[in-house]
Formats: C-alpha cells, structure tokens, sequence
C-alpha cells in the first residue's frame, strides 16, 4: 500500500493506472476506521482492479459550533486497517493543499440539502457534495462507495453525480451495525459507558417503527409518537428529529408507503450527534 499526500503524485499514480486499463474503486472517508468503513473497503477490493481510500477531516462541512477539533484521528491505526483490506493507495491529502487561501468555489444541491439533517447542519452538504466532487476530480473512480447510514450524503452525491453528468457508478453499502444494533460511527467514540449502553435505543426505535408498520400502522405521526416514546425512555438520548421521509426524494410522507419510505432520526448522545435509518 502506498501512502500519498500530494494532490499532484495521486493524479500521476492513477492516470499511469487508467492507462493500464485498470478499474479505480474509492472509498472517501473522515478516517478513524470502524468495521462500517471496512464493509466499504471490501465491496470495492471485490469489485475493482484498483482501490483508493482517501482520509481527509473535511473542516467545511463542519460549523462553528460542531467537532472538527474534536473529531477522532488516528493515522497509523487507519493505515494498519486500510493495509489489512487490501488498499493500494490511502491518499491523506493537507488540508491547504485541498484548500489554498484562495479558495472560493461550491457545490450547492438544491432542495435535498435542506431536509433531515440539513434542517440543523446548515451549509453541511454544501461542505460535503464540494469535498466529494473535489476528490472525484482528483481520483477520476470508475465507482464510488458510500454507506446508508449517512442516507442523505447518498442521495446528495446521487443528486450531484446526476445533475453535473459524472462518469461514476455510485455503490451504496448497507449500514454496519455492532451486535447490540448500533450503528457504527467514528463518533461512537465520544459515548460513555452510560451513554452507549443508552444509545441502543436509537436502533430499537427503528425497530419498533418496521413492527408497527408491519402490524397495519401507517400514519407516520402515529409512529413518531411510538418512536419517541420508545427513547424518552433512556433520558441520555436526545432526539433532534425523527422524520418519515420518500426514500428518494427525501421529503415528508403523511403516511408510510411500503418499499419507499425512509424513516430517519438524529439525537444527541453527550458529545455526539449520531443518525440513524431504515428503510421500511
Ligand atoms: P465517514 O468517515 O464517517 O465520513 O464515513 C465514510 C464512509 O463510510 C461514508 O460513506 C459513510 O456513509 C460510511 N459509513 C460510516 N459508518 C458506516 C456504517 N455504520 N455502515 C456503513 N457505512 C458507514
């Protein structure tokens, strides 16, 4: 594995293996690798000649008020696990290279940024459809990999990949979870013993929506209610919003449609901000 933090050599390093006829798979990520970031590493070493992994703590799609100081690093970890997988380049670009004092250009995807998240997080996918397309650019995949737990960056960079005509096949991967049903997350690394242990709820939550659902209850009120009566229960667990969604569109349903719905939740667990989904 080749570890490149230049902009320039990464570019070199993939035209010479474009011109080789080999097919690129990338996997973008934050770093401080969990098993959901392995799942993506190992759908696109399956799928590809080539596998790229880029880490890069991207400061704009953090705010002010968020944890991009805070947020976990740890590179020689990342590395060992990215090696374990099989990654033939881990590009860890400087952030002032990404982003010279003279930077001044965005991706702005119209109405999808606004919902869910984007209701809380304002300028957050701005932040991410820029750094995503940035590294698309720079490492010109045949495909991409992302993962369902973050719904919404999916259908974002769908949205994007879509609408600038990108020569990229987008790879979404199912949402890893640890046994008790969390969803992995680099932020699970913020929760004390209490608050993990109280952060179950957030899946179980889920969970009992895909039951009432199945047990003729469709009003997506109706649900809401249950589900928030199901995590007022743990008083660590602080929703900031439960939301049944279209699964493409992204916008609100009065009623769950069967195959097409979204049902997606943030909450505040201490430190973190975790989210969550299913589709029902
Ligand atoms: P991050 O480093 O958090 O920006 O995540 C990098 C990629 O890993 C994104 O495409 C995420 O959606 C994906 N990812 C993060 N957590 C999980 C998970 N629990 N299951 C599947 N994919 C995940």
């Amino acid at each position: 594995m080749k570890i490149i933090t230049g902009i320039s050599e990464i570019k070199d390093l993939m035209r010479k293996e474009r011109s080789k006829g080999r097919i690129i798979g990338f996997v973008p990520t934050m770093g401080y690798f969990h098993h959901g970031h392995e799942a993506l590493m190992q759908k696109a070493r399956q799928e590809n000649d080539v596998l790229v992994i880029s880490v890069f703590v991207n400061p704009c799609q953090f705010s002010a008020n968020e944890d991009f100081d805070s947020y976990p690093r740890d590179s020689e970890r990342d590395s060992e696990i990215a090696q374990r997988n099989k990654t033939d380049y881990l590009f860890a670009p400087r952030q002032d290279e990404i982003y010279p004092v003279d930077f001044q250009t965005s991706v702005k995807v119209g109405k999808l940024e606004k919902l869910l998240c984007g209701k809380s997080r304002t300028g957050h996918f701005k932040g991410v459809a820029t750094i995503v397309l940035k590294l698309f650019n720079i490492i010109q995949p045949d495909r991409a990999y992302f993962g369902l737990k973050d719904y919404q960056q999916f259908r974002v960079i769908e949205r994007m990949v879509k609408d600038l005509n990108l020569q990229i096949i987008l790879r979404p991967v199912d949402t890893v979870r640890d046994e008790d049903g969390l969803a992995a997350s680099s932020r699970n690394s913020y929760l004390t013993y209490d608050e993990r242990e109280q952060a179950t709820v957030i899946y179980e939550s889920l969970v009992k929506a895909q039951v009432l659902f199945r047990s003729g209850i469709s009003n997506s009120s109706d649900i809401i209610n249950e589900m928030k009566a199901v995590i007022d229960k743990r008083p660590l667990v602080k929703i900031e919003y439960i939301d049944v969604v279209d699964k493409n569109n992204l916008e609100s349903l009065d009623k769950i449609k069967k195959g097409q719905t979204l049902i997606a939740l943030a909450a505040k667990v201490g430190k973190a901000r975790l989210i969550d989904n299913i589709v029902v």
